[in-house]
């Protein structure tokens, strides 16, 4: 049975980076008819959040990410310490009381000395007197899990073959100073519990993986498959780090993007499958693999993401945004004209609210000079409204007949008097929407 997760921390809004993971994670359970489980990562009080918790739901739902079930891991505290017990009692824990600044000594004169900044085991070493005595003066240590010292191997589903010395990696902190469970245990005990059976995560957590495997493997559950995923970058390469606070998903919605552009985007982003609009997600599921992918970094462009959005509500019908409609005070009997005029001719929904300015009050009118007079006289044959279907042709074929214009030369500078600009609707089946035309004054 397939399992996998998605495993926020709830200490902020999550982003496109996060919705990458998320995603894939998904799908893959999807397509094997598996379970995804949404798993909140709170052991950090102070920076968790309930309102972040909400949030992160909230997003997932509107983007249709539909979980099976969800765990807190500050549900599961008595898990963690009764495995903390076991590796105690395995000789795999020991405590260690250096403060951050002796560490960060301890690191400055290995990289002086040109080694690599490698936790030295220095409390490995200490007498039981010595560290009743550190205890007595610095309370608590830390606990630190100790490694084996051998390569740790795995066929990542994405990089391929990994190979980390264990020798090259620090023995790393589960339990904090102050008794607070560390991600590192967290994650491991749960994805042994909760029979996880597939991990993907971005890149950063490469070597977080190759600990986890030896304390899976030291508290004696099954290792999953582990498949790491490129980090995201801008169009240019540069890192999208900084900026990932400006791409969260809640920013993403309130500008109109909607979700299957989002999805279809981030499915196959990074892939070797093109990015295709898909307006279902069963056809994201079923095309999605995840040996697709590739490791170079991931160029991302939020630009993208509106087009995408635009071919997307061409395809919705009126009933999908009738709400959206009628908060724009259009009458009931021009909402499916209105609708079917529009939705060729916006990205988001967002632009249906000038489309309607243009429509209730009409639009500046943009007049070369040269059109001038043809224009006047033009508003002259303009027929009172309210337009018909066939209100545009009968007007330009009188305003043809009077000055014996025709082509572009006699609808553009209509269109640009009309609407005011050069690009837009069919005017024939614009011209019922009209209430106003200002040009006509
Ligand atoms: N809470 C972790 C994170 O957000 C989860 C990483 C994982 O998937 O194991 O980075």
């Amino acid at each position: 049975m397939t399992t996998t997760r998605f495993a926020p921390s709830p200490t902020g809004y999550i982003h496109v980076g996060n919705l990458r993971t998320a995603l894939m994670n998904y799908l893959i359970a999807r397509k094997a008819s598996g379970t995804f489980i949404l798993r909140i990562d709170d052991t950090d009080p102070e920076r968790s959040k309930e309102e972040y918790v909400d949030a992160i739901k909230r997003d997932l739902e509107w983007l249709g990410l539909h979980w099976d079930r969800v765990e807190r891991q500050s549900d599961r505290l008595d898990r963690y310490a009764a495995a903390a017990d076991t590796l105690r009692d395995i000789g795999r824990f020991y405590e260690a009381f250096e403060t951050p600044t002796e560490l960060d000594l301890k690191r400055k004169k290995q990289l002086n000395m040109g080694k690599p900044p490698v936790y030295d085991r220095a409390a490995l070493a200490l007498s039981e007197a010595a560290r009743e005595a550190l205890r007595a003066e610095r309370g608590q240590g830390v606990w630190r899990f100790k490694l084996d010292q051998a390569r740790i191997e795995w066929d990542d589903g994405i990089l391929g073959n990994i190979s980390i010395d264990a020798a090259s990696v620090s023995d790393p902190v589960l339990i904090r100073q102050d008794g607070q469970v560390l991600y590192t245990i967290a994650s491991v005990v749960d994805d042994t519990d909760m029979g996880v059976t597939h991990v993907v995560r971005g890149s950063d957590h490469v070597t977080n993986t190759a600990t986890q495997i030896q304390i899976i493997e030291a508290l004696g559950g099954s290792v999953p498959s582990f498949a790491h995923h490129s980090l995201l970058t801008g169009p240019q390469g540069e890192a999208l780090s900084k900026r990932l606070g400006t791409l969260a998903l809640r920013d993403l919605r309130e500008r109109g993007v909607q979700p299957m552009a989002l999805l279809s985007l981030m499915a196959r982003l990074g892939s070797s499958d093109p990015v295709e609009l898909r307006t279902d997600m069963a056809e994201l599921i079923d095309g999605f693999d995840i040996g697709h992918f590739g490791s170079a970094p991931t160029k991302f462009d939020e630009a993208d993401l509106f087009p995408l959005t635009g071919r997307y509500l061409q395809y919705l019908p009126l009933d999908a945004v009738r709400a959206e409609i009628d908060a724009l005070g259009v009458p009931a009997d021009m909402a499916e004209p209105f609708w079917t005029v529009m939705r060729d001719n916006i990205e988001t929904l967002h632009d249906l609210d000038a489309w309607w300015a243009l429509c209730r009050d009409g639009a500046d009118p943009v007049i070369d000079d040269e059109d001038r007079e043809f224009v006047a006289e033009a508003m002259g044959l303009l027929p009172e409204g309210p337009f018909a279907a066939d209100t545009w042709s009968t007007w330009t074929g009188a305003v043809k007949a009077a000055t014996g214009r025709k082509g572009r030369g006699l609808f553009m500078p209509l269109r640009k008097a009309v609407t005011g600009q050069a690009h837009g609707p069919d005017m024939a089946a614009l011209m019922p929407l009209l209430q106003v035309v200002k040009a006509r004054a």
